[in-house]
């Protein structure tokens, strides 16, 4: 017989889906990892059953822009654990945005060997495993001058699916960057470019609207800072003339990620919004950091918190090409279950979600298997904490 998990007594459900964020589904069947049935049939058997206890239920959020090195270890901060950590706070899968964080990586002097070789190791060892149970899309090739298309060959093969544009010099040769945006797209991997101004690295090239307007990447990386941003003129330009998604992330500037999260929602374009922490880094191990830009967007950009969620799951995966962050049948059962800290504004998340207060996680599962189970150490409890209920199975499954 196959293991089967219902969650029931569902308060609120967010489908992660920005076309309709919310859906009155208050129960659903998981099996084999994935998304069975949504209010299946009272009374349906299964071996597992959660008990949300009125609360939210929600995709695990995706975090679109992260930096690994090896494993669950930074360099950055000297931390370790960082992935397990962002686990508690609510983040089930994440995308390398580059694994430049490599001791002793020289960014002067990167050839087109070194960084194919280096995506190749993050993709074969780090980005193999998956740490405390998240899913990390890591090997995030970092795009240098010189690169042949035997490079992306091997890249493919070795399954990378994301490029970067961040030390690569985008004014010297149009051709070839537009160039290498075409041998990704080819073989399946998408490309990412560094915008605004210098990072931490020193070295990383500034990239604002003339730049994003010919190279058209997938994704423009932390367009409000990361941590320096374009110029509001360049962000207002690039929301307005261009078309591909826009990356917003924790380590940017708040006062141009309001702009630009205003002008989308003004422009009815939120589709083209996506999320990420740009951790670990020089803006610290921030393992609430994607709840915590899903509460700045509702609290203080005007977003409402269905469709902050939805930005920070459906859209994030989507521009990533992943198969994740939507609660639909047939989609991997990677949820979160969360309700309002006791002593936060409102009895739902929707209310205290809308007036910036963290919420409180129970339970996290991948796939369907519960890697946090009844008490998030990242998260004040909930004032009613989702649980696993005994279950006696009654009759026979027909084995
Ligand atoms: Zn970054």
């Amino acid at each position: 017989m196959r293991m089967r998990t219902l969650v029931r007594n569902i308060g609120e459900f967010f489908t992660g889906d920005l076309a309709a964020p919310t859906a009155p589904v208050r129960a659903l069947l998981i099996e084999e990892g994935k998304i069975a049935a949504l209010d299946p049939p009272e009374g349906i058997a299964a071996e597992r059953v959660l008990d949300a206890a009125g609360g939210a239920v929600l995709p695990g959020l995706v975090d679109g822009h992260v930096h690994p090195v090896f494993g669950e270890w930074t360099p950055t901060q000297d931390a370790i654990g960082w992935i397990g950590n962002y686990l508690h706070g609510g983040t089930t899968t994440m995308v390398s945005a580059g694994e430049l964080h490599t001791p002793g990586l020289d960014y002067a002097n990167l050839t087109p060997d070194l960084v194919t070789a280096l995506a190749e190791v993050a993709r074969a060892t780090t980005g193999r495993v998956r740490w405390s149970g998240v899913k990390l899309l890591a090997g995030t090739v970092l795009l240098v001058p010189g690169m042949t298309e035997p490079h992306f060959d091997r890249l493919a093969r070795t399954g990378v699916k994301m490029a970067k544009f961040i030390f690569y010099p985008l004014t010297r040769d149009p051709d070839e960057a537009k160039r290498y945006v075409r041998w990704c797209r080819a073989r399946g991997i998408r490309v990412k470019v560094h915008t605004g101004g210098v990072s931490r690295s020193g070295l990383s090239q500034m990239c604002g609207y003339d730049i994003l307007a010919w190279l058209e990447p997938d994704i423009a990386a932390h367009v409000s800072g990361g941590p320096i941003p374009m110029s509001d003129q360049d962000l207002l330009r690039t929301i307005e003339e261009t078309g591909f998604a826009l990356e917003i992330c924790s380590s940017g500037n708040d006062r141009s990620t309001f702009i630009a999260a205003r002008r989308l929602a003004e422009l009815g374009r939120l589709d083209r919004l996506t999320l990420g922490t740009d951790t670990p880094g020089g803006t610290g191990v921030i393992p609430r950091g994607m709840l915590r830009n899903i509460l700045y967007l509702a609290a203080m950009c005007g977003i409402a918190p269905a469709d902050a969620i939805a930005i920070a799951t459906g859209n994030t995966a989507k521009a990533h090409g992943l198969d994740v962050g939507v609660l639909r049948v047939g989609a991997p059962a990677d949820l979160v279950v969360a309700a309002p800290v006791e002593g936060s504004a409102g009895t739902t998340l929707t209310q205290s979600i809308a007036h910036g207060d963290l919420p409180g996680i129970s339970h996290v599962l991948v796939d369907g298997e519960a890697v946090v189970d009844g008490r998030s150490r990242q998260t004040p409890p909930p004032a009613m904490p989702g649980r696993f209920e005994t279950v006696m199975l009654s009759g026979c499954c027909g084995c």
